[in-house]
């Protein structure tokens, strides 16, 4: 049984990590021992639609307070609304906006008919709803760009949605725990590769810096399934690699998980 939702498991920073492998192009055909089947997955119309419109998003400052993070994260959900609504319009896709909330402790959170987790983020597909996690350990540090990856990434789930990916995935047919885990994992990277396409479209409008980009692919590489429970995500490498593949592609079409070999969504 697949899981009827999925989260974002940026766990905490744990402590080793393996270098991130530079972002390579996936090419030629995939050297899978699970091929995927359903083209809504491998051939989904996304993939075609181009380079997402170059939006302008200035980010609000952002202090360590609840009000400030959640001003900060609706100012970025209208931007993501109004960018891939752009996008599903071009490759000729409905598209209607999710809604979000937030939380502020996870101590004993169900959400979505589940317990909360270690995610920062956990999107519900039945309710189209996504919430994000405001608790001291995000606002922590909330002056990196983790809350805008978290965030994008979560709509990267909402926008696997609406294409139709993420009933594909559903419904996509697997042989034991292994093969199901393969493709959770080709979901979930789907997810973090949007939200760096994203984040590349208003990365021209956003007033940071490539060691900012650098800082939120180290955290990244240092936050993969090396250092969580349940280990479907992907490695910390594996995970920044899509990210970045994302962010310099700027185009969902960059971001096809599924027809990838096995090496590249361990
Ligand atoms: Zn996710």
């Amino acid at each position: 049984m697949k899981i009827p939702f999925v989260a974002a498991v940026f766990a905490v920073i744990a402590g080793l990590f393996l270098s991130g492998a530079p972002a390579q192009a996936a090419t030629g055909p995939a050297q899978t021992q699970y091929p995927i089947r359903s083209k809504q997955l491998t051939q989904n119309k996304l993939y075609k639609s181009g380079p997402l419109e170059t939006v302008s998003c200035p980010e609000p400052a952002i202090e360590s307070s609840v009000s400030s993070a959640k001003s900060y994260v609706k100012t970025l959900f209208n931007c993501l609304g109004d960018a891939w609504s752009a996008q599903f319009d071009k490759a000729g896709l409905r598209f209607s906006k999710p809604s979000l909330r937030f939380f502020t402790s996870k101590k004993g959170l169900r959400y979505c008919g589940s317990k909360w987790g270690d995610a920062a983020g956990i999107y519900c597909p039945r309710t189209r709803q996504f919430a994000v996690l405001l608790d001291k350990e995000i606002l922590t540090d909330v002056d990196d760009l983790f809350l805008m990856d978290v965030v994008a990434h979560e709509y990267g789930h909402h926008v696997q949605q609406m294409s139709g990916i993420m009933r594909a995935y559903e419904y996509e047919p697997y042989h034991g725990k292994k093969e199901e885990t393969e493709q959770t994992k080709r979901l979930e990277l789907q997810a973090e590769c949007f939200a760096g396409v994203f984040i590349g479209s208003v990365w021209d409008s956003l007033d940071r810096s490539e060691d900012d980009w650098q800082r939120l692919l180290d955290v990244v590489a240092m936050s993969g399934d090396e250092t969580t429970k349940v280990k479907d995500h992907g490695r910390g490498s594996t995970q920044k690699s899509w990210l970045n593949k994302g962010f310099q592609s700027a185009a969902p079409g960059g971001c096809n998980t599924w027809a990838a070999p096995a090496s590249r969504v361990r």
